[in-house]
């Protein structure tokens, strides 16, 4: 294939998007795409405050990368989970993303999960959920706390996090197997702010994994191949299997399944009284907004096994 934009031979193959793109075309291609994203989905301003969520693969360091070539207000957040033992998932991603931040002379907030709630994710597994699951349950609730406290506390107005067409296209499609509204609900590339919540958005949503692989590639950014070894055997790696048998078969079927889907959100797939239950009120204890009576889950968890 050759460059679309300049006829020399393309570096990235697009079949999904019947593109081919040299690298100068393709870096240039992608933030082009991401302000596109931005617009049309209402995701922020340049005035605003963005706190991207650094976990120090390419994903998220790409989105950092991409929002600061954009001329964006964005700081990154890194959340040290303490998942070290004999692997030093934790040390290196937190490296990677430090190493990130000082190279472009960033903002990175660091946050330690052992010295700010007295334990490390496995360990908060360990007690919270006995060691009979993994830790991904509790690793959610804490990164989401934590996430919303600092964008709060630092007075950001937006939380930007790399989720791919990849993690969007899964997500939608177990929760579609489940058909479970409530989750469904909840997926979209933006999800509003309230009082005390910064708003949500995923700028990188419309781009295939392997488009963000080669954004990573080839602008030279070092990040973490290793997966979370708690990763490995999770759902979503076998629904992004299975659609990815798809997509070679049928090129562009992630993207128009995951499209079709936020079509159908905007024309009422969801009753307004549905959408109403996305209003959420804050924790008495700590204020983050929840939808639980009572509460917050991350609460009641440190309430119960905490200390
Ligand atoms: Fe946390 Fe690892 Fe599970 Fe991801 S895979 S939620 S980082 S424990
Ligand atoms: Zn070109
Ligand atoms: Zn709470």
């Amino acid at each position: 294939m050759k460059c679309k934009k300049c006829g020399q031979r393309a570096s990235v193959n697009m079949p999904q998007h019947n593109l081919g793109l040299c690298r100068e075309h393709f870096l240039e291609w992608v933030p082009e795409q991401t302000e596109r994203f931005i617009k049309k989905y209402a995701m922020f301003t340049h005035e605003e405050k963005i706190l991207v969520a650094v976990s120090g693969g390419k994903d998220s360091l790409s989105l950092w990368d991409i929002l600061h070539r954009l001329g964006y207000r964005a700081d990154g957040l890194y959340i040290a989970l303490g998942i070290d033992e004999g692997v030093d998932y934790s040390v290196e991603s937190q490296r990677l993303a430090e190493k990130f931040a000082a190279e472009r002379g960033l903002t990175l907030h660091v946050v330690n999960v052992q010295e700010q709630t007295g334990k490390t994710i496995p360990e908060w597994a360990e007690t919270s959920l006995r060691g009979r699951q993994k830790p991904c349950a509790v690793c959610g609730l804490v990164k989401r706390h934590e996430m919303n406290r600092i964008a709060r506390d630092l007075g950001y107005d937006v939380l930007a996090t790399g989720h791919n067409l990849d993690d969007e296209a899964a997500v939608l499609f177990g929760n579609t197997l489940s058909w479970s509204r409530e989750y469904l609900l909840r997926q979209a590339p933006v999800l509003p702010g309230t009082p005390g919540l910064a708003r949500k958005v995923k700028p990188l949503c419309r781009f295939y994994e392997r488009e963000m692989a080669a954004y990573a590639l080839l602008r030279g950014i070092e990040y973490i191949y290793e997966e979370c070894p708690y990763s490995a055997g999770a759902s979503s790696i076998r629904y992004k299997e299975l659609l990815n048998q798809l997509e070679h078969d049928q090129p562009g079927a992630k993207l128009a399944f995951y499209l079709k889907f936020l079509d159908a959100r905007q024309q009422g797939l969801f009753s307004a009284q549905e959408e109403k239950q996305l209003e959420l009120h804050p924790c008495p204890n700590c204020g983050q907004p929840t939808s639980a009576p009572g509460l917050c889950s991350y609460c009641r968890m440190v309430g119960e096994f905490g200390g």
